[in-house]
Formats: C-alpha cells, structure tokens, sequence
C-alpha cells in the first residue's frame, strides 16, 4: 500500500467514535486505514473518505497480522475498537462476556499496538491514541468486566508512555464519558429500549465530539504530547451520577 498522505489506522471504524474519528482524520489529510469485522459499513465509510477499508477482528491474532502487514509510512495509531458487554455483578459474572471485554479491549489495544510501533517510531512522528473511558478511572455495580477491562487498557497505555520516552511517539489516552453511539446496544444485546434509557434525559456527547478531542491531540506540534483527554456531557459528573430532566 503507498500513499503520498500519512497513514492514520483506526481501530473500530465501522459506526461510533472510530468512524467520526476515521472522517475527522481524512479531513485532516491523512490516509485512513479503518478496521473492523462489518467490512460493507466499513467500505462505504472508507469510499467517502478517500480511505482504506481492512477487515480487522482485534481478537483474533492472525487477524491482526493481516491488518498491520504492509502500513509504510503509519503515522498515527486509534485503539478505539471495544465496548462492552452485559452489566451484571461479580457473583453473577458471565465468563465471556469477560473474556470478550479483556479481549477486544485490552489484548486488542496490546496486538495493534505492538506490531505498529516499529513503523510508527521509524516515522519520525508517531503518535498512539487510546480510547479508554472514565471507567478507567472509575468503577460502578455491575460493571466490573468493563471497568476492569478499561483499567488495563489504560495501564498498558500509560506504560508505553514511557517505555518509548525519548522515541519519536507520542501517546494519548481519551477517557470520554457518555456517549450516544451502538455501545449500549451492543451491551445489551440489541435490547433498543434498554440502550436508549442510558442516555434518556439528558444530552451526550456524540462520537463527533470525541473524534474533535482525538483530531486536537494528533495535530498539536510533534513536541507536544497530550497525556490525557477527559470528556464528559455537561450532565454527568460522573460514572454514577447524571442530571437527568423529565
Ligand atoms: P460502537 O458504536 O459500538 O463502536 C465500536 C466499534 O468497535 C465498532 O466499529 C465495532 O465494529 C468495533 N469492534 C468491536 N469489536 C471489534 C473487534 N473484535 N475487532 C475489531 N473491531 C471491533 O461504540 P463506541 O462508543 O464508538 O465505542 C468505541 C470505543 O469507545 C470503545 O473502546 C468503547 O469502550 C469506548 N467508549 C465508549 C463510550 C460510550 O459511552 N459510547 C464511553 C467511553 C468509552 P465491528 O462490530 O464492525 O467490528
């Protein structure tokens, strides 16, 4: 593949934050490399960009063999793939949709991650973007699977940070709040009633907002490395507590 623009990969590029991401970094002027498993979604964003479209299922390792081989000239990395699945409590843990979450979220950010850095340091200007979540930060009943997930997404980001000090990379982690994408429906299992309660009331961030807050940190000049980026809707103060009219 070669390109005279520098390559962006975005992980999760097929709906959400990753597509808004995938369109706010073309309009930027890079080659958009967006991977995920729904290749006809993926396509037409791709043909609207001026992009790439890759298949790409962050669990699978020869996968993402396949998606990483032959990127010359990647400049920018968007872990962005993940979510979510379930909501219920320790006691009551379904095993798989734990050994999803860890998957996708974390081994996911840990196998894009590891076979672009190379390219990305011989770049001259990396950068790496995590998209992590407060649940990072924070933990909430019956969200343990994720917030867990979250946390070592983020220790493994923040790690790298300086394992690569002194390396032409830079790293960003993005921890947004809420936000109106398929994330919940993919929570709960297409449950289209339940996933519109989690914003009901109250106005969200859109993946738009988010795809602003990761295009700021990759355009800042190569000297300046955004660590974090917390975003959150003006009505929620955090995981547990939101203002909710009506
Ligand atoms: P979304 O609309 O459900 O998007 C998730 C994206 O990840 C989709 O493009 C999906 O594509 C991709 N994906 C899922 N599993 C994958 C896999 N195994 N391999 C490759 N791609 C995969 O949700 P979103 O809100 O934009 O989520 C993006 C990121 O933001 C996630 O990491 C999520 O945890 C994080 N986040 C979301 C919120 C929120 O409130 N929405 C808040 C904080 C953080 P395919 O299904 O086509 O593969």
């Amino acid at each position: 593949m070669s390109s005279e623009r520098p390559i962006a990969v975005v992980t999760g590029a097929s709906s959400g934050i990753g597509e808004a991401t995938a369109r706010r970094l073309a309009a930027e002027g890079f080659h958009v490399v967006l991977g995920a498993r729904r290749m006809e979604r993926l396509k037409a964003v791709a043909d609207e960009i001026g992009g790439t479209a890759r298949h790409l299922d962050v669990t699978d390792a020869d996968s993402v063999a396949a998606f990483t081989e032959a990127l010359p000239g990647c400049r920018v990395l968007v872990n962005n793939a993940g979510g979510a699945l379930g909501l219920e409590r320790v006691d009551a843990a379904d095993e798989e949709h734990w050994r999803w979450m860890w998957e996708a979220n974390v081994l996911g950010t840990l196998r894009l991650t590891r076979a672009l850095l190379p390219t990305l340091v011989e770049s001259g200007d990396g950068h790496v973007v995590t998209v992590t979540s407060i649940a990072a930060r924070e933990i909430y009943d019956g969200g343990a699977g994720y917030t867990s997930a979250k946390h070592a997404q983020s220790a493994l980001h923040r790690t790298l940070r300086g394992e690569l000090l002194g390396q032409p990379v830079r790293f960003t982690e993005v921890l947004p709040g809420m936000v109106e994408t398929e994330f919940s429906l993919v929570r709960f299992a297409g449950d289209e009633e339940r996933a519109a309660q989690v914003y009901a009331g109250l106005i969200p961030l859109t993946a738009d907002d988010v795809a602003d807050a990761i295009t700021f940190a990759v355009t800042r000049p190569s000297h300046v490395n955004i660590d974090e980026i917390v975003l959150k809707p003006r009505d929620q103060a955090s995981a547990t507590r939101a203002h909710r009219r009506g």
